[in-house]
């Protein structure tokens, strides 16, 4: 088994620092770019380009956008330290990148391309604007539009310059005409979702009607996971000197970067992102439908793909994951399933998150303001070692949006709890899947919405803190995708822009769907915490959440609650949220 799987995960939480020390990268270049192409071969190498390309570092693919046109395009790549270590990002995540940068690099260079590769400490914008300088290039750099929004704005100084011109992002199934423009109330998935099955003539009949029925299977789609069948163990890769190199790099240029790093689980080259997906058709996607809500201790996984850090940086298109998919022959459930994970959830947070210019403007009543410097989820406090980039971060970066519903509603500024960073809480679900994040920069949606994002909403933790986390913590996050996925749905911190409710639960679901309460100290429906914490944040919020009419029912049932039962469920929130906050445990004892 390896070490992916529950168990040897323990070394794999952040170490906590004793000592206030400075946090920006040891970095032994003292030149703020640097070239790695030869320079005898340089010339050579600009004779050949026939236009330079940027590849940014989730742009990894000569099979879409002016590589795909150009064959004799050169492309610039950047490894850009202050980039890398603007947040305090998982080891994970940067092994991930520049693995799979320099892959494609290879990849470039085999392909006949000249392949310039800018690193430094300097920023993005920076390194590009020297390699404009250093390759003579005679127009505009090019480049496919960010996804990002930061990235947008962080490259415009290039644009207006005439250094940098953006082209259309091929990267997608889906366009803005698509989602259009705000309903009042706010956009929702499954009709974006039926109008793209509907145009792309995905799983749909000549009248337009869908396979099967129905649009969503997803009322099928919820069952627990008891072990059988058995969940699949993801490949693992053979170490070689760019893993070995890759591993060296990362632990000692990013030593002050938390998490741990396992180069083996990584897909590297493109021939092994091919071989994760192949995988995940042949062992995960038969049964990804009935289990894609449960959760386990016993498989991090289960039946999940496990694609998305290769996906967001194009290692693989998402037309591929579609075609493939529907080529299966398996329950129309689990096909159905995954098609709208890809071009329904998928593409409809980045049209939202674009939309919204990353949720700054169009939120109707959820207005919010705009973080000054990006922020880093809660390592500095937690760690005691600084991680500040206000000032050092290039011009047009922020810190994101702060939408603000739950400050509305007098909640949302609870700091994110060290619990987040390895801290014991003593609640076992929570514990669990934190270890798991810090061991492999990745955990399943249902761990991130209903554990996660669940506790945190029910601690009125700060949703930007919490989005900073798992920006930083995942290494599938990008802003295009983490903003709408923690401040659009699991915190509703963005109001109805895109979601209708709160995603908050008590521990009723939890045990439900996943064995986390077998083994933990407290059991549910009795000495469990969550529970009275999920009546106390409905009862806290019922101002806002009175008249939604998808928590009609529940609400009811907070009006139901004597008064005694109202004070006790913020009794025992009120403690659970001052220990965490302080960085303690939760016993059965605190909560008597
Ligand atoms: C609080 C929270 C934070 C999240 N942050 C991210 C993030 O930073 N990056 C990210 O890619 N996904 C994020 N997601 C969405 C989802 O959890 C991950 O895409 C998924 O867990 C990735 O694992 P997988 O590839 O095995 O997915 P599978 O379960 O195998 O699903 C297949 C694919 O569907 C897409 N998908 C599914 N759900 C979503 C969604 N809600 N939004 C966007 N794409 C989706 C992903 O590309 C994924 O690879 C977040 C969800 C929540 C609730
Ligand atoms: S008993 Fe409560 S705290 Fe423990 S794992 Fe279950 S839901 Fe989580």
């Amino acid at each position: 088994m390896h070490p992916r799987s529950v168990g040897r995960e323990a070394t794999a939480m952040p170490r906590k620092q004793t000592k206030a020390a400075d946090a920006r990268p040891k970095d032994r270049r003292a030149s703020p770019a640097k070239s790695v192409a030869a320079r005898g071969a340089r010339a050579a190498v600009q004779a050949r380009a026939s236009a330079w390309v940027l590849a940014l570092p989730d742009q990894l693919t000569q099979d879409i956008g002016p590589l795909a046109r150009d064959r004799h395009a050169g492309v610039i790549l950047v490894e850009s330290d202050e980039w890398m270590s603007r947040r305090p990002y998982h080891r994970q995540r940067l092994a991930l990148l520049l693995l799979n940068a320099r892959e494609f690099a290879e990849e470039c260079r085999a392909a006949g391309r000249a392949v310039h590769c800018a690193q430094g400490r300097a920023s993005i914008v920076d390194l590009v604007r020297s390699a404009h300088r250093e390759l003579g290039a005679e127009g505009p750099i090019v480049c496919m539009q960010p996804a990002e929004h930061e990235m947008r704005a962080e490259l415009a100084p290039l644009v207006k310059e005439g250094v940098l011109s953006f082209v259309a992002h091929e990267g997608w199934m889906t366009t803005a005409d698509d989602l259009g423009p705000m309903p009042k109330g706010g956009w929702r998935m499954d009709a974006f979702y039926r109008r793209v099955r509907k145009r792309l003539d995905i799983m749909v009949d000549d009248a337009g009607r869908p396979e099967g029925g129905a649009w969503s299977f997803d009322a099928e789609n919820r069952e627990r996971w008891d072990g059988v069948p058995a969940a699949p163990e993801p490949p693992v890769f053979a170490m070689t000197a760019r893993r070995t190199e890759v591993e060296r790099e990362v632990n000692e240029r990013f030593s002050h970067h938390p998490g741990a790093v396992d180069v083996q689980v990584l897909p590297a080259t493109l021939r092994e992102t091919h071989q994760l997906w192949s995988w995940a058709l042949r062992a995960c996607l038969p049964h990804f439908g009935p289990f894609e809500d449960a959760m386990s201790t016993r498989s991090r996984g289960l039946f999940h793909s496990r694609i998305s850090p290769l996906l967001n940086v194009m290692r693989i298109l998402p037309r591929r994951l579609v075609d493939d998919v529907l080529a299966l022959d398996i329950p129309l459930a689990c096909r159905e399933g995954f098609v709208r994970q890809v071009i329904g959830w998928r593409e409809f947070v980045r049209h939202v998150h674009d939309a919204t210019q990353g949720f700054r403007t169009g939120l109707g009543a959820a207005t919010g303001t705009v973080a000054k410097a990006p922020g880093d989820g809660g390592f500095a406090r937690w760690s005691g070692k600084g991680w500040t980039t206000a000032g050092s971060a290039p011009a047009g970066v922020d810190g994101g949006a702060r939408p603000s519903w739950a400050a509305r509603a007098g909640g949302g500024a609870t700091p994110l709890p060290p619990a987040f960073w390895g801290a014991p809480s003593g609640l076992r679900c929570l514990d669990q899947v934190v270890e798991g994040v810090w061991a492999e920069a990745w955990s399943h949606h249902i761990t991130r919405l209903m554990v996660l994002g669940n506790l945190a909403t029910l601690l009125d933790v700060d949703p930007r803190e919490l989005t900073d986390w798992f920006w930083v913590a995942y290494m599938d996050a990008w802003d295009w995708v983490v903003e709408p996925n923690v401040l659009g749905m699991a915190t509703y911190s963005a109001g109805e822009v895109m979601t209708t409710k709160p995603y908050v639960c008590g521990s009723a679901y939890i045990r439900k769907m996943g064995d986390f309460c077998d083994g933990c100290r407290f059991t549910p429906g009795t000495t469990c915490p969550i529970t009275p914490m999920y009546w106390a944040f409905l009862g806290r919020h019922e101002a806002s959440l009175r008249d939604n009419p998808r928590m009609s029912l529940v609400m009811g049932s907070v009006r139901k609650r004597s008064a005694d039962q109202r004070r006790d469920d913020q009794r025992v929130a009120s403690i659970v949220c001052e220990l965490l906050v302080h960085g303690k445990p939760v016993t059965v004892e605190s909560l008597r």
